[in-house]
């Protein structure tokens, strides 16, 4: 039974690529690392009721445990290559479960393609629905983007917009807040469901971007661990966040504004590069789709500061999402 599972997961992500010598069906994956590059590798966690709510797609849920790994490459400005799976599967019947598998399977290989990542390796056990996926890439040695490097004077720029996870993860805990249907709640809670590494921007921050990361637990959050990692802080313009017209069609300026500062899941980049630099990271930036804003700048001290528009500072009440707040 397991084996037809992971037969079927296999079928469905299948992908060529030279460097795996020997891929799922082994006891372990055997993985050949182009010379001259490192390795990056990251592995992340989603439960359900906790990373996503319970009666999320199947597929949407194997594009999000994807996704937010490939986000960590993203923020490396690292390129992916393989990852492994660690499915825990509530015991069901077995018409269920394999429903589930394909629609997982099929949301992960969307996403996984266009990347020409492979699926090498996982494990399959049951318990309470939990997706643990690792992936691996490959960047030049020393041109890793870090969290630390960040330097008074740099600006600070987000890729995409701000918020609209969080949104869209309100308006599905709301249900009657905006009637199902609407574009605007529609693309607010694809935005939760399916975020968009921003792997190509990542490759292009390489060497110019002095600190970077990506945003999942909520900007504030997110650029603190630069400034903190750097020995800076940060002071940011809330008027300049990048937010979505669905956002700004659906909430008011302060719920808008606390979404894009606090709320989590939104996978963009948050980096910071030299003055001089700016004008040409967001000429290739908007070449490649997601654009880049520029929200602040680093400055002397440590901790994120929010401008509000009339000039006064802002007391942020949510320092993001804390996993393991009661
Ligand atoms: P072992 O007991 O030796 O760890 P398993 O029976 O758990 O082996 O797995 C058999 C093969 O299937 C291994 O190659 C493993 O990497 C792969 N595999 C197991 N579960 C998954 C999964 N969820 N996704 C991808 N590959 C998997
Ligand atoms: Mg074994």
């Amino acid at each position: 039974m397991e084996f037809r599972l992971i037969d079927r997961i296999r079928e469905r992500t299948a992908q060529g690529r030279d460097d795996v010598r020997l891929g799922i069906g082994d006891d372990a994956a055997l993985l050949a690392v182009p010379e001259g590059q490192e390795l990056a590798v990251a592995i992340d966690t989603l439960v359900e009721g906790v990373h996503f709510p319970r009666d999320t797609a199947p597929a949407d849920i194997g594009w999000k445990s994807l996704a937010v790994n490939l986000s960590d490459l993203a923020a490396m400005g690292a390129t992916p290559a393989w990852a492994l799976l660690a499915l825990t599967l509530p015991k069901t019947s077995v018409e269920s479960t394999q429903a589930f598998i394909d629609g997982f399977a099929e949301g992960f290989a969307q996403l996984a393609q266009p990347h020409r990542l492979a699926l090498v390796g996982g494990d399959t056990t049951s318990g309470p629905l939990t997706i643990s996926v690792a992936v691996h890439g490959f960047v030049p040695p020393g041109k890793a983007l870090r969290r630390a490097g960040a330097k008074v004077g740099d600006v600070v720029l987000v890729t995409g917009t701000l918020g609209d996870a969080a949104a869209g993860l309100y308006l599905l805990q709301h249900a009657s807040r905006v009637e199902a249907g609407d574009a605007r709640r529609e693309y607010l809670i694809e935005r939760l469901n399916r975020p968009t590494p921003r792997l190509a921007a990542g490759v292009a921050l390489r060497a110019r971007a002095n600190a970077c990361q990506d945003i999942s637990d909520g900007l504030l959050a997110d650029l603190g661990h630069i400034c903190a990692q750097s020995g800076v802080g940060a002071e940011i313009d809330s008027a300049w966040l990048p937010r979505s017209s669905a956002l700004l069609g659906l909430f008011d300026e302060t719920s808008a504004r606390d979404f894009a500062l606090s709320g989590g899941d939104d996978y963009e980049l948050c980096f910071t590069v030299p003055a001089a630099r700016v004008a040409d990271v967001q000429a290739d930036l908007a070449r490649l789709g997601c654009g880049a804003t520029r929200i602040g700048r680093i400055v002397e001290g440590e901790g994120v500061r929010v401008r509000e528009p009339d000039g006064s500072w802002l007391e942020p009440g949510r320092r993001g999402w804390d996993h393991f707040a009661a």
